[in-house]
């Protein structure tokens, strides 16, 4: 078996301590995690829920730092943002400038402070 990366471990180490301060405390859970056929309008209850959220952009980065360690797009809202939403604002990301990089959120709709992509 192999041995777990170091960034991966660091990750796993990751405070999560913005958890307790979420919006969707207490919410169904199929707000954020849609079932079934996810179209257009199945994220609007959860987004609806993270625009109020004190800890969205905390929410945010955890996902991408996430997925970014696992090389794949996590279901549901993180952040307020879709799975496909946090594709594109990784390739904007990634895709950008560092002077670029705020356009390239205020494009995606994210509310984030500071993002490694
Ligand atoms: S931004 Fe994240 S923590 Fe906040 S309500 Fe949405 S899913 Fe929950």
């Amino acid at each position: 078996m192999n041995e777990p990366s170091s960034s991966l471990l660091a990750f796993l180490a990751r405070d999560r301590s913005f958890m307790r301060r979420a919006a969707c405390e207490g919410e169904a859970s199929d707000l954020f995690f849609p079932t079934g056929q996810i179209g257009r309008g199945s994220y609007g209850p959860g987004k609806a829920v993270c625009a109020t959220c004190p800890v969205s952009s905390d929410c945010l980065s955890y996902a991408l730092e996430g997925e970014s360690e696992s090389a794949a797009s996590w279901p549901g809202l993180w952040g307020g943002l879709t799975p496909t939403e946090r594709r594109s604002l990784r390739r904007a990301l990634a895709g950008t400038s560092e002077s670029a990089r705020p356009m390239a959120r205020e494009r995606t709709g994210a509310a984030v402070g500071s993002l490694d992509a």
